[in-house]
């Protein structure tokens, strides 16, 4: 491939094959360039032009490129849209190269490192209320093993599930990226294959043991062979990434799964918990209740709405915290005016321990935790702290010897970048604090020349100046620069300008280097001053980490308290029995949807309880059936994840898992609307419900022919009746299904209340006790604007339909011999219905002759048809 290829394009082969499948950013100067096929690719990802460069082989070469102060916004596009990144920088000066192999000498270029979704720490390419997760999965013979960490703070959760359950801990951890290992037959779509011998449970487990510098990890947590397998497989890739320099990763915490409130992928998506099914956080559960002042709040929320507790002791510890902020507006206040300017303190931390911090982060560190200090006084002096804001207490103070070396340390509003200097504080070196005075006092001998020269010359308008090139030189116009051009006026050209020439001078020179001089030593200190705070950072990183997540809890908190003031939600009364007695109860956003648009949301009742377990729940189309499934399962995930709820009060038994089912009917934008994907979700909920859960199923069924749909509705219903016994709200049409009130004694009809008013029809959104009377669907049709025609022909059939049912008696009896498309009379009859109501609806004075005579046409056309 190589044969007609320049020395550079040699180079860039061996670092495109290192690159695999990433794109390779080829470091050239100021610009990082990209070429064949990757350049294709980003220049459509990113719209920027397309190029060629030289000759390959005898073909141009295609090419784009992207400035390297402005890569940032440009990686981000990239990663979005779903590439990964190796990036080749330039590892010596041009001069180096020179040095080392001659004039023609290739600059040495290395992967730095690779830019993937899962391994982001840059804020640029982050989203400050989201965390950015990286997941490993280690499949081994009874079970799988998951690594999850956000490495932007360091946050590691190890678990291990079966492998039934895989999708739905992914749906839950929400990971940017997924690393497997190679051969994995059941690895989820889009993960990234790595060598098998780097998920090795042994390697795994030394790799933490050093990473933390300890001899057992017992203190982390007991973990098996499975979790083992996945940290190590999750570190190893992070090797990978980082070309082994390894970003923050805090001591791995245990996920115990008995502890959280289950939920599968569907239900999750059902209940738009963090996303709605359109994919937006807009319209989701956590934004309508996130209130949080800080990005780590935010993301902390997220994951306790993904996984809330099942633990009655935890939720309630929780809670107690919750309703202390809630019941003290005051002390709520100040707390949120000090979060309020909170830094990201996680992660700057992250950033820094990853080698990719600056000054600015050091001094969100200072800033942070100086703050927290600051809380931890607020609430160390405010009587009657509950036990969980007791506990996080300590973790606020105790960095005072960092903060303070920091605040001597750093000028209060540091700069991003470190290379030129200026982010170290007057006084803390004074070796520094000379450089500077000799760089400040030349920089005053330099403006005194300038004056001299002036007189010396007699040009006013002489000036000294200074660039990155020529460093200091005077400059004069063009017109006055014979007078400097003279050999003993003292000075000597550099430079002509189209207007001005420019010159040195001796003193001029002197001055300068003094000022280069102390300006270099200058910067060598203050890089050695970073890297020193730096190092005293990393050295508290686990405490900094700790107050960081203390920090986010009480955000979190303040924020429940907050959301709940603001809406006038209740202390839900959580117990460890199968209860779930929900009075006044609302959907939080369906309310607050409502609101803006100045309706009001009608609050209902839900009251299960062992005798009385399973509603049956009908009603109109849009009376307000699927919104109070799916309020009743949003308060217990609201009460469970440790927040008030949306209700008038609230008594609720523990749910362990949590399942959302909607037929797939009404399933239609999720794109996959097949009666499979309906029944194998179903399946899951027969098989895993127990006692303790509580199921909402929204007209499952729906999917298939009537007979089947409803024979299956009924044998479900059943089932969960007698065999799961568990908590279920279950919406349906079938009115044929409140027959089961017969049989099921834990089971009680219910449905949303209708009206017909003069002809039309008035939604209540009120649940009733008892069956639906009728199903108003026709009605809801007219509501929609069906053609008349339609409704009309719609009304026959369903009284045909019915007094079929009426003949028999039976389950929907009556469909079999009803003659859909009968007699030609009976069209007839029909044609003429709809021609007296249109008749009727016609007002003639109003109508044009043009449009008399289009409406003759239009029934003529009809009565053909
Ligand atoms: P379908 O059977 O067609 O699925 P449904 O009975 O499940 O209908 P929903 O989808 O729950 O009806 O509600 C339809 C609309 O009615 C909602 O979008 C909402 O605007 C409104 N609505 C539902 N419940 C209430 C309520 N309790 N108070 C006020 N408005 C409500």
């Amino acid at each position: 491939m190589a044969g007609g290829s320049t020395p550079m394009m040699q180079q860039y082969f061996a670092l495109k094959e290192q690159a695999g499948d990433c794109l390779l950013f080829y470091r050239m100067g100021d610009f990082f360039e990209l070429f064949f096929d990757d350049a294709k690719t980003a220049a459509a990802v990113l719209d920027i032009a397309l190029t060629s460069r030289g000759e390959n082989n005898g073909e141009p070469v295609p090419m784009c490129g992207v400035p390297v102060h402005a890569a940032d916004s440009y990686l981000a596009r990239l990663i979005r849209a779903g590439c990964r990144v190796a990036i080749a920088e330039q590892v010596e000066t041009p001069a180096e190269a020179k040095a080392r192999g001659g004039s023609k000498a290739l600059v040495a270029r290395e992967i730095v490192r690779f830019v993937t979704a899962g391994t982001l720490t840059e804020d640029a390419l982050l989203e400050s209320r989201r965390a950015n997760v990286l997941a490993a999965l280690a499949p081994l013979r009874d079970a799988v093993g998951i690594a999850a960490i956000d490495i932007s703070t360091g946050e590691m959760t190890l678990e291990s599930v079966g492998a039934q359950a895989v999708a739905a801990a992914l749906s839950r951890i929400g990971p940017a990226e997924v690393v497997v290992p190679e051969g994995f037959d059941d690895a989820p779509d889009g993960s990234i294959a790595r060598p098998r011998n780097a998920f090795a449970a042994d390697a795994g487990e030394a790799r933490l043991k050093s990473l933390h510098g300890v001899a057992t990890l017992d203190a982390f947590g007991a973990f098996d062979r499975a979790h083992l397998a996945a940290a190590g497989g999750l570190i190893a890739y992070l090797d990978h990434v980082g070309r082994g320099s390894l970003p923050l990763v805090l001591p791995p915490r245990l996920r115990d799964a008995g502890g959280h409130l289950a939920m599968d992928e569907a239900t999750r998506a059902s209940l738009e918990v963090t996303v709605t099914s359109g994919g937006t956080r807009k319209g989701s559960l956590i934004d309508c209740i996130d209130r949080c002042l800080t990005g780590a709040g935010a993301r902390l929320l997220a994951e306790d709405l993904s996984a809330p507790l099942a633990d009655a002791g935890a939720i309630r510890e929780r809670l107690a915290a919750v309703q202390w902020l809630h019941a003290d507006a005051l002390l709520r206040e100040d707390l949120r005016r000090a979060l309020r300017s909170l830094p990201d303190l996680g992660r700057a931390l992250g950033r820094i321990v990853a080698g990719r911090g600056g000054p600015r982060d050091l001094g969100q560190l200072r800033d942070g935790l100086n703050e927290a200090r600051a809380l931890h006084e607020t609430l160390a002096g405010t009587d009657g702290l509950p036990a969980l804001v007791a506990r996080l207490l300590p973790r606020l103070a105790g960095h005072g010897a960092l903060v303070e070396l920091l605040t001597r340390a750093l000028v209060p509003a540091p700069p991003t970048e470190r290379g030129s200097g200026g982010f170290i504080a007057e006084g803390y070196d004074a070796a520094l604090d000379e450089l500077r005075v000799i760089a400040r006092n030349g920089r005053r001998a330099i403006a005194a020349l300038e004056a001299k020269y002036r007189a010396d010359t007699g040009i006013a308008s002489l000036k000294i100046k200074h660039n990155g090139v020529l460093g200091y030189f005077v400059e004069v116009a063009a017109r006055h620069a014979d007078a400097l051009m003279a050999p003993e006026s003292g000075f000597t050209h550099r430079q002509t300008m189209k207007d001005a020439v420019r010159f040195n001078a001796l003193a001029l020179h002197e001055e300068a280097s003094r000022i280069a001089e102390a300006g270099g030593r200058a910067l060598v200190a203050e890089d050695a001053h970073f890297e020193e705070l730096v190092a005293a950072a990393v050295a508290a990183r686990e405490a900094i980490a700790a107050t960081a997540q203390a920090l986010a809890r009480i955000d979190v908190t303040a924020s429940q308290a907050e959301r709940a003031a603001e809406g006038g939600w209740t202390l839900p009364d959580v117990r460890e029995d199968t209860v779930l007695d929900v009075r006044g109860g609302r959907h939080p956003v369906v309310e607050a949807a409502l609101a803006a648009g100045g309706e009001r949301f009608v609050a209902n009742d839900c009251t299960l309880s062992p005798a009385d377990r399973l509603w049956l729940i009908g009603g109109p189309n849009m009376g307000g059936k699927s919104t109070f499934l799916r309020q009743n399962a949003l308060i217990v995930l609201l009460a469970q994840a440790g927040g008030f709820v949306p209700a008038d009060s609230a008594r609720i038994g523990v749910v362990d898992r949590l399942f959302s089912r909607v037929g797939a009917s009404d399933n239609l934008a999720r794109g996959r609307s097949t009666f499979m994907v309906e029944m194998v979700e179903t399946a899951a909920i027969l098989s895993q419900a127990s006692e303790r859960s509580f199921v909402i199923l929204d007209e499952v069924g729906r999917g298939t022919s009537t007979y089947d749909g409803l024979a299956l509705a009924w044998a479900v219903a059943e089932a969960v009746h007698e065999n799961l016994r568990c908590r279920c709200l279950f919406a349906t049409h079938y009115h044929e299904l409140s027959r089961l009130a017969e049989s099921c004694e834990a089971l009680s009809l219910h449905h949303a209340r209708a009206r017909e008013w003069k002809g039309d029809l008035v939604l209540l959104h009120e649940l009733a006790d008892g069956p639906a009377d009728r199903s108003y669907g026709l009605a809801v049709a007219r509501l929609a604007g069906l053609p008349k025609p339609v409704i009309a022909r719609a009304r026959t059939i369903l009284d045909k339909l019915e007094k079929g049912r009426a003949q028999t008696g039976g389950l929907g009896a009556g469909l079999g011999d009803l003659p859909l498309f009968a007699a030609a009379a009976e069209a007839a009859e029909e044609a003429c219905d709809t021609l007296r109501e249109t008749l009727r609806d016609l007002d003639v004075d109003a109508l044009s002759p043009r449009e008399a005579l289009d409406l003759l046409y239009t029934l003529k056309r009809e009565a053909d048809a």
